[in-house]
């Protein structure tokens, strides 16, 4: 296995303020690779102590630092040299993201382009943006003041963290939000190299501010912080369930990004090379470990056996090896207790469905480390667990249907809503299908790309509410809505007799 490359930080600390610094009670946590789950460093432990710090030192940058106030083209500035600088060190980024979660590095790669892409559309954005303003001739004139929220609680999960961390971090700072970070505990690494990032660009010290620490210590107080009215959170369902919950109290803004079962639905007339590259493609990169991996293949009956065929010897030959080495399709697994459960559902699947491909380590894979082997069920029922329940890993489950309407049927058929993608040559099939599921985003003929324009978000267990473009803005931001009278002031004169 590769060696740990120089770049890869050893001593992970929170940035409070412009600085570096240990937690409050000293307390750390140990950081695996996960090719030898070896502790290769360790990280600040943060809890309450640390989050208040760091949401005193975001207040104080939000209440009387310039950036909340600064021009919108000023701060694109800034964005853009953000933006630069992460394109510069997509390298560097990449391996320590490689390193750290055991994503394959070409993988790794993409996600840091990116996240540099993220905070360019961010400085695009806000210059060109503009707000309602209405006139009622000779009456009175409304307009929308738009305001920066406050502080921002990011709470983010490991599957690819520096790109899901910078796409919270860039609509709350082009926003004129400050923030607080906390990152997964998984994967603290990358997070580190925002501090050097943001400073180099001039943002204002304060305005970025990281924790490290489990969910259930930090991000629990940053969730119960009042200073802090907003919470954007990607993670479990169940997680954002308990997140809700103690919203609650301060009826606290929530964007909520949760877990999904989405279905890949391949008729019979489909473009069936395209559906088998993309639906390969859907679930066993980054990992499986994607939220919009396509875990459930649905495939209509008269193609099925072929299907499952040529799909299963693909999955066979699928690369599973160092992440570092640019052929590497499949690395193992962030973490020794993800692979545990990973590796609980290739037995659940064994009596659910058929397995044509992989149940379990790869042949030849060293001892260590978290390795899982492709894994394709076939002949999976809608009630199975493998069918429900998110593996999060390189698994998934193929079912047969007769119509359209039974696959519209199973594809709904899951208490998540994320993605769909639909495979058919048929145009008005595929919208009227695509139409109906009920899912947040439907891929057409098409794999998981998406303009950063467009909506982002689930229904169901999925999540709640929508980011993407300017609904991130709408989120970090208050509309307030200023009425001036332009005429005379009529208004009944009440205790004037
Ligand atoms: P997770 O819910 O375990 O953790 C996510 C984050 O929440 C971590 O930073 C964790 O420390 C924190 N956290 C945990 N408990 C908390 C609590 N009580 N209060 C505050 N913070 C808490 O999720 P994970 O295992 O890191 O990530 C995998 C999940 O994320 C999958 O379900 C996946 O589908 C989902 N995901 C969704 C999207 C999306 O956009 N919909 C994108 C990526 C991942």
């Amino acid at each position: 296995m590769t060696q740990r490359p120089a770049n890869v930080p050893t001593n992970i600390k929170h940035y409070i303020n412009g600085e570096f610094v240990d937690s409050v009670s000293g307390e750390t946590f140990e950081v695996l690779n996960p090719q030898t789950n070896g502790a290769y460093g360790t990280a600040a432990s943060g809890d309450k102590a640390d989050i208040d710090r760091a949401v005193a030192a975001a207040t104080e940058a939000f209440t009387n630092g310039p950036w909340p106030r600064m021009k919108n083209r000023a701060k694109a500035r800034v964005l853009n040299a953000i933006a630069d600088a992460v394109e510069a060190r997509d390298q560097e980024l990449a391996e320590i993201e490689t390193w750290d979660t055991g994503l394959p590095i070409t993988q790794a790669k993409g996600q840091a382009r990116r996240a540099a892409e993220n905070f360019r559309f961010f400085a695009d954005l806000i210059v060109a943006q503009h707000d309602n303003a209405f006139k009622v001739p000779g009456t009175q004139m409304n307009y929308v003041n738009r305001k920066p929220k406050g502080v921002a609680g990011l709470i983010t999960p490991w599957n690819t963290p520096f790109m899901l961390e910078s796409w919270k971090l860039a609509p709350a700072i082009a926003s004129g939000c400050t923030v607080v970070l906390k990152p997964a505990e998984f994967t603290p690494a990358s997070a580190q190299l925002w501090a050097g990032i943001f400073e180099d660009a001039g943002l204002p010290k304060g305005v970025f501010n990281l924790v490290n620490g489990f969910g259930e210590t930090a991000g629990d107080a940053l969730v119960k912080h009042p200073d802090v009215p907003l919470i954007s959170f990607t993670g479990e369902s169940r997680t954002g369930q308990i997140i809700y919950a103690n919203c609650a109290a301060h009826l606290k803004g929530m964007s909520m990004e949760l877990g999904g079962k989405s279905p890949a639905i391949v008729f019979d007339d489909a473009d069936l090379d395209a559906a088998i590259d993309s639906t390969l493609f859907g679930v066993f990169s980054l990992n499986g470990e994607r939220c919009t991996a396509g875990s459930r293949i649905l495939v209509q009956r008269s193609i099925y056996d072929d299907f499952i065929d040529r799909y299963a010897e693909r999955a066979r030959n699928v690369k599973v090896g160092d992440a570092f080495d640019p052929a590497t399709e499949v690395g193992a697994l962030v973490h020794p207790e993800h692979y545990e459960k990973v590796m609980s559902y290739l037995e659940i699947g064994k009596g659910e469905g058929r397995c044509v491909a992989g149940g379990g380590r790869p042949e030849g894979a060293p001892a260590e480390g978290n390795w899982v082997a492709p894994t394709v069920f076939v002949d999976v029922e809608p009630t199975a667990r493998i069918f429900q329940e998110e593996i999060f890993g390189p698994v998934v489950a193929i079912t047969p249907f007769d119509t359209e309407d039974e696959a519209l049927e199973l594809a709904n058929n899951t208490r998540y809503g994320l993605a769909a993608y639909v495979w058919t040559e048929n145009l008005k099939r595929g919208h009227n299908f695509a139409q109906n599921i009920n899912a947040g985003m439907v891929w057409l003929n098409s794999h998981n790309v998406r303009d950063l324009r467009s909506p982002f978000g689930g229904v169901k267990a999925s999540g709640l509410g929508q980011e993407g473009g300017y609904r991130s803005i709408d989120f970090y931001t208050d509309q307030q809505a200023v009425h001036i009278t332009l005429g005379d002031v009529h208004t009944a004169r009440f205790g004037a007799n």
